[in-house]
This record gives structure tokens, C-alpha cells and sequence, in this order.
């Protein structure tokens, strides 16, 4: 009788385990990820406290080649210097390329500076971009305390003119004082890395 009485609690507690585990099933196989790093050349994205966003993009994208490439994907980068390339270039990337997502970088702005927190962007209808989104945003944040603004849907050019799956990462406001602290730092960009490439491993169906 007292395991009639205990099966529901523990089932409940074995599904809360699996769901804060990230044991969730992956939801797509693919083995190609094209990273871009938002902005270059003339475009600098947003800027403030001396970043420029451009460049962290860049060298977040490197370290998220580096990591993904040790766990076994094969990686393209959308850029790796800096220069200006369209919305629709950088969609194409992944677009000539099959078993592929496309993961885009940003760093945020605002002229409100209070404001601060990391984001994934996804394409609204999109069910697999909201998955990988929510996956990715899961992540973010959980080694270091970080405000958790969602994933959202949002109709960015970039996404729409991707084919594959995709998400938008804004891995923080450069405008709010105490983030761009962090974001202007190797340690916590090589973070934000390795928590991106963890969502990108939960979303993969093996
Ligand atoms: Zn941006």
C-alpha cells in the first residue's frame, strides 16, 4: 500500500528532476552549425562603456566555434573579421547547407541603462526555433546569476530569411553599467559560450 500511496509524488518529483537536468529529449539531429556574429565593418551594433558590439560578437563566435567544434560539430562562422555582411548573406550561409541551425550573436543596448538581462529571439510559428530558443535561454545564466528576459518570438529579417532551424541570442546590455562589465570580460564571455553550446546540445536529437 505505500507504494501505491508513493508512485505519484515520485513520478512527479523523477519529471521536475528531468526537466531541471535538461534530460528533456533533443528535438532535431543535425551535425552543422553556422554561427554569425552580429554587426561588422561599418555596421558597429550597439555601443557603450568603450565595447563596441561588433567585437564581442566576434569573439564570443570564436569561442562558441571552439566549444562546439570540441563536442564534434562541424561549424561555419558568417564572419571571421571585421566587415560588413547583409542579413540575407549571412541567412545564405546556412542556407546551402543541410542538417544545419543557425545560431546569431548579439549584445543589447538601451538607452533606459538600468536595463539589463540576456534574451533568445526566435521566429514567430517557428516551433523548432522556440524549442531551440527555449533550450539555449535555459542555459543562459546558470552558472552565474544572470536576469532571465525569455525567449520570445520576433520578426527579425535574419531569422525570417533563414531556412533552418534558428535562434537570436542578446547575451546582455552593454548600456547597463554593470553588465558591460561582464560582457567586456574573457571569463564571462567564455561562459556565455559554453552555456550556448549546452543549449545547442539539448536541442540535438541523437
Ligand atoms: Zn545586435
Amino acid at each position: 500500500m505505500l507504494a501505491h500511496h508513493l508512485w505519484f509524488p515520485i513520478a512527479v518529483a523523477a519529471l521536475i528532476a528531468a526537466l531541471s537536468t535538461g534530460s528533456l529529449p533533443g528535438q532535431e539531429a543535425f551535425t552543422h552549425v553556422v554561427i554569425d556574429a552580429g554587426h561588422g565593418g561599418k555596421d558597429p551594433g550597439s555601443s557603450a562603456y568603450g565595447l563596441v558590439e561588433k567585437n564581442l560578437t566576434l569573439d564570443l563566435a570564436e569561442r562558441l566555434q571552439r566549444v562546439l567544434t570540441d563536442k564534434g560539430f562541424t561549424t561555419t562562422l558568417t564572419r571571421s573579421e571585421d566587415v560588413f555582411i547583409s542579413l540575407e548573406d549571412r541567412a545564405k550561409v546556412a542556407n546551402s547547407s543541410t542538417e544545419v541551425i543557425f545560431i546569431s550573436l548579439h549584445f543589447n543596448g538601451h538607452l533606459d541603462r538600468s536595463i539589463a538581462g540576456t534574451e533568445t529571439l526566435y521566429w514567430p510559428g517557428s516551433e523548432n526555433g522556440r524549442l531551440l530558443a527555449s533550450y539555449i535561454q535555459s542555459e543562459l545564466g546558470r552558472r552565474l546569476v544572470t536576469r532571465n528576459r525569455g525567449f520570445k518570438p520576433k520578426r527579425l529579417k535574419v531569422l525570417e530569411k533563414t531556412k533552418c532551424t534558428a535562434a537570436l541570442i542578446e547575451c546582455g546590455f552593454i548600456t547597463n553599467r554593470w553588465e558591460s562589465q561582464r560582457c567586456g570580460s574573457e571569463w564571462f564571455r567564455q561562459i556565455l559560450a559554453e552555456e550556448i553550446a549546452q543549449g545547442i546540445l539539448r536541442y540535438r536529437k541523437i
